[in-house]
Parts: C-alpha cells; structure tokens; sequence
C-alpha cells in the first residue's frame, strides 16, 4: 500500500485544515494577481472568509506541523554550478562547530521519540569534518533520558567528494544519500557543469556507482527544468540502466513554468511511472510522500551564519536575496525548542503573500504563484497514481 493512503486520522485532518486555508489564499491571490474590478471584488469577500477562517483555526491542535527534521546548511562551498542552484557558492561560507552543534543540541531536545537530521549545501561534503562532529554529538545525546531515542541521517550531494572513507563512515549510521545526478551527459553537462565550467561528468558518475556498491542506502535525484523537461523520462531511463533502483524527480522551482511545461512535466512523469512499473526501479514520487507544493516547504534549516529559517526561503536566495531575513525565525543561539516554531504550508503561503504585498514584487507573487500550481499539479498526479495502485 502507497504511504499515502496511511496518514493517521489527526495528521490528514490537520493537513486537510491547512489545505483549505491554501486553496482559500490561493484563490485570493490568483485573484488579485489577474486584477479587473470583478476579481478584485472577489478578493476581498476571500480575504474575509480567510480572516474568518483563520480566527476559527486559533488554538487548535497542530502538531502534524511540528518539525520532525532540521536542516544543517553546513556549507555554501561547492565544486559545480548548476544552471537551477540558488546558493550564493562564490563565497563559500562554512557553519560554525558551535552553530552545527548547537542545532543538534536544539533537534536533540525533540519530544519526539525519532528525529532526522539532514546536511545540505553547497556541498556538504566539503564539511566532512563537521558532519562528524555534528554526528558525534547526536549520538552522544541519544544515550540521555528522554532525547530521541533514533536519529536518521540523511546528506545531499553533488557526489564529486564521494570516496572510500566517507562511505565507510556512512554505513554503519545508516545514512540516506541523496545523490543528485540528472542522467545523461548532455543534460547533465547544461544543467551541472563543474566551476568555471569543468566536465566531472566521469568522476561523478564513478563515485555514484561506488555508493551503489558501497551498500550505504541512497536514491537519486534528477532535476527537470522548463528546459530538459521533455527529456526527463530518458534521463530516469537512463539512471536506472546503470543499476541504480530508487529514484526520485524534481522540478526546479524559482522558474515560471507554462501550462506546455506542466503538460510536458507530467506526461513525461507518466512514461516514468510507467517504466517503474515494469520493474525496472522504485519511482520515490509514487512511494514515499512528499508535501506538494514544494515551494511551501515548512521544514526548519539552519543556515552557515547561524539562522534558523523556513526552507521555503533557501532556495530563492538568489534572486530574491532581500526576502530572507523575512524567513528567519530565530538565531540559533538564542533558539527555544524547535516545536516553537512549528509553520504549516499555508503559513509559507501567508508570509509570502504578506511580503509580496509589501514589495509590490510582482515577479515574485508570479513566480510563486506558478510554483504552487505545478506543485498541485503533481500533487494530483501522484494521489491518481496511488489510488490506481490501490485498486
Ligand atoms: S551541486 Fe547543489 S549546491 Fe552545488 S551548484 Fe549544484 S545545486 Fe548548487
């Protein structure tokens, strides 16, 4: 049975809750956005239902909200370019020993019985040493009454720093890798081309194939952009005759993508469907639930200069570099418990909206806008896949 069909009853009902406060800002701010005196009317008899609706939600239960993994943004340092990265890599700024070890400390006194911590980047591997120590500390902290008794690690990578050693590191933690690669040279080569425009095509996909070997569990991801999108199922295609069984697509979000692209996005996600089916590898989109839209991510990260953020904001920090102090929610330092600071999809949604009312950043309200649309899209796309399975 897909996970989709087995959230417990009070999570969907918190998710649905949350959900019908999107659609209701949503509708408003696709409104507002198309403009003409009838919409904006519209609008505003929206804005009321959701200032009513938000009064009803005060003081309920949330909890399905409650962050359950942190983020540790170890490093802004990495040895590619990708065309769809928003990290500022120029200047290559490394977290702290006491930020990286405060953050465990932070996701260490969870009430929750189980807890992940994932290293990202830049490249996270270029901070092998504080992924140690951070690792180090969690474990340490486990052992007392009352901490979590199970810490999942997970790491994001390029690949390029893969070798021998951190394998063996890995393994017996048991870590999640997720290895980005986008299948074929030619997309890969346009879409993750080294510094300075460097081919590491052969190295990666070397140490990608060792991680296969290495027996450390990890999946690939293949990113699709307006661009390569109409190539995306020859890429999966292409990953998994290399062997590799569990892979996961990405649509890169911060980009406008036409109603042709979205049409495209999923036709091509159904010929990938299609081929999992067949045997040949596990679509993780199909499988393990992810919260669409991306875009409205509420999971917590801790960046190198020691704020903790909403993820919805990381990403855009390329363009949108002034909007990300507006996702900071406390410096790590001065941090309470994680629970605190709890934020639901729809909360994502508000914020941005509230900022984009500020600005008056039309591009930005755009963008976002979009974004969500294809994460909707996906979204139903991946409940019909689940419910045919069902059936
Ligand atoms: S590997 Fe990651 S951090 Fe590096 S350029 Fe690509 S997307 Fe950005």
């Amino acid at each position: 049975m897909s996970e989709l069909a087995v959230r417990a009853p009070a999570a969907a009902l918190e998710e649905r809750d949350d959900a019908a406060l999107l659609s209701l800002l949503y509708r408003r701010e696709k409104a507002l956005l198309l403009g003409g005196p009838a919409r904006l009317e519209r609008a505003r008899l929206l804005s009321a239902r959701l200032a009513r609706a938000l009064r009803e939600r005060r003081g309920r239960p949330r909890a399905s909200f409650d962050p359950e993994r942190l983020i540790l943004l170890v490093t802004t340092a990495c040895q590619l370019r990708c065309t769809y990265c928003g990290i500022d890599k120029d200047s290559g700024e490394s977290m702290s020993e006491a930020t990286a070890r405060r953050g465990v400390e932070l996701l260490m006194a969870s009430r929750r019985p189980s807890v992940q911590l994932q290293f990202f980047g830049g490249d996270p591997l270029l901070r092998f040493d504080l992924i140690g120590s951070a690792v180090a500390r969690a474990e340490a902290l486990k052992k007392r009454p009352g901490a979590p008794a199970q810490v999942r690690y997970m790491l994001t990578t390029n690949g390029h720093a893969l070798d021998a050693r951190k394998l063996s590191f890995f393994k017996p933690l048991d870590f999640l890798i997720e290895f980005s690669f986008d299948g074929r040279y030619e997309t890969f080569q346009a879409q993750r081309p080294g510094l300075g425009g460097r081919d590491f095509y052969a190295k990666i996909r070397r140490n990608l194939d060792a991680l296969r070997r290495s027996g450390v569990r990890y999946y690939v991801i293949a990113v699709a952009t307006p661009e390569s999108v109409a190539g995306l199922s020859e890429n999966v295609d292409y990953i998994a005759s290399l062997g590799h069984r569990r892979i996961q697509v990405n649509y890169q979000l911060g980009r406008f993508w036409s109603r042709d692209a979205v049409r495209t996005l999923l036709s091509q996600m159904g010929r990938v469907a299609r081929s999992a089916a067949r045997g040949r590898f596990e679509l993780i989109n199909a499988t393990v639930v992810r919260r669409e839209p991306t875009v409205l991510n509420s999971e917590l990260v801790i960046d190198v200069d020691g704020g903790i953020y909403r993820e919805t904001g990381m990403f855009m920090e390329k363009d949108f570099q002034e909007h990300k102090r507006n996702f900071l929610v406390a410096d790590v330092g001065a941090a309470r418990l994680l629970e605190s600071y709890a934020a639901s999809p729809f909360d994502n949604f508000l914020l941005f909206s509230r900022l984009w009312a500020r600005s008056g950043n039309a591009l930005f309200r755009k963008i976002v806008l979009n974004n969500i649309e294809v994460g909707l899209a996906v979204d139903r796309w991946t409940r019909g896949l689940a419910r045919g399975a069902a059936s």
